[in-house]
């Protein structure tokens, strides 16, 4: 089967982001790039139903169906936009609870940065401005909120996450929910004292040589 290995990740997430409870119903999608082609769920087909020969195969360039049984995801151009602005892998869109909630708020046009974690994602993310699912619009205002950082809110709509694949890029997510969720946290406890710019800036740089893997079990 062509790419049954991205395939297979793809349900893997979409079965977490269910556990994990960053989505409801059949909202949110998910996308992989392989070279030329592209992995992406199919619209409007509940988690649980997915199976491998139902995830959707696209040409990458122009979204063209390779083997692609059903419609591919509704987002499918924010999904090959966010790819080529971030030089990404993979990409994982939510409708998560707090990232949500955070995108929904007047006159707030990045997250603040009340963490240091807000360098996890080059520095704050910021919100695009709202426009109707699906379209070349919306594409358009999270390419923009995406210059210099590898995840945006969608201003009353969700999130959207890269990693330079599908474990990153989810790990992402999280991590944006949890600090979504101590903003609004923050912001109902009193007033959020918001890092400077440039401690962000110096946390991006720090974290660049932070993480290590385990070595392999037969090391000496
Ligand atoms: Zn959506």
């Amino acid at each position: 089967m062509l790419l049954a290995d991205e395939r297979k990740q793809i349900i893997d997430v979409c079965h977490r982001m269910v556990a994990d409870d960053l989505v409801v119903g059949t909202a949110g999608n998910v996308s992989v790039r392989a070279g030329e082609l592209l992995a992406i769920t199919p619209s409007g087909v509940p988690y649980a139903d997915l199976r491998p020969e139902l995830i959707s195969v696209v040409r990458f360039d122009d979204g063209a169906r390779v083997d692609s049984p059903l419609a591919p995801a509704s987002e499918l151009e924010l999904h090959q936009v966010a790819l080529r602005a971030t030089q990404s892998g993979a990409v994982v869109h939510t409708h998560s609870g707090a990232a949500t909630a955070v995108a929904c708020l007047e006159g707030i046009d990045e997250v603040p940065a009340v963490h240091y974690y807000a360098a996890m994602f080059g520095g704050a993310p910021r919100v695009a401005p709202y426009h109707r699912y699906g379209s070349s619009a919306l594409a358009s205002a999270v390419e923009s909120a995406l210059v210099g950082r590898n995840s945006a809110l969608m201003g009353n709509h969700g999130a959207v996450v890269t990693g330079s694949d599908l474990t990153q890029a989810y790990d992402r997510a999280l991590y944006l929910e949890w600090l979504c969720d101590l903003v609004l946290r923050v912001s109902s406890a009193g007033v959020p004292r918001v890092l400077p710019e440039e401690e962000i800036a110096g946390v991006v740089e720090q974290m660049k040589g932070y993480g290590q893997s385990a070595p392999p079990a037969d090391a000496r």
